[in-house]
């Protein structure tokens, strides 16, 4: 068993996505260990993504992420890193496969409706400042 860290964003929360999302990583036999909603958090979020700070579109990126509330949840299941990506999409919802999480509910970058952690040392670092 693997364990990964998905975010449902501000943007997902904001339309009512929670249930459609968690339904799909469900429905593709991931097990929901944790799960908790989260008001607007500033520290947390540029601590979550401190390895982005350097970026042009960092500003945008914290502003998004701390639009309203988010929902975490820690998932688990066998490959849980790799076929949560898969389930997520491309970063771009323009570029986003039909099917995908992001192809079908993301709006734009940087709105787009999750974060799954990218590699299993990411998941570590992610569950362990979201909730230990
Ligand atoms: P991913 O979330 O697919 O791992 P990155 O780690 O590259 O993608 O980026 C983190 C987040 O930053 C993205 O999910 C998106 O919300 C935002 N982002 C990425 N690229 C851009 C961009 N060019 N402009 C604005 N926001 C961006
Ligand atoms: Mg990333």
């Amino acid at each position: 068993m693997e364990d990964t860290l998905v975010i449902i964003k501000p943007d997902a929360v904001a339309r009512g996505l929670v249930g459609q999302i968690t339904g799909r990583f469900e429905a593709a036999g991931f097990e929901i260990a944790r799960m908790r909603m989260q008001e607007p958090d500033e520290a947390l979020m540029r601590r979550f993504y401190a390895e982005h700070e350097a970026k042009w579109h960092f500003g945008r990126l914290i502003a998004y992420m701390t639009s309203g509330p988010l929902c975490f949840m820690h998932l688990r299941r066998e490959g849980a890193v790799e076929r949560a990506r898969m389930l997520v999409g491309a970063t771009d919802p323009a570029e986003a496969s039909p099917g995908t999480i992001r192809g079908d509910f993301g709006l734009d970058l940087p709105r787009n409706s999750v974060h799954a952690s990218d590699c299993a040392e990411a998941a570590a670092r992610e569950i362990g400042l979201v909730f230990d």
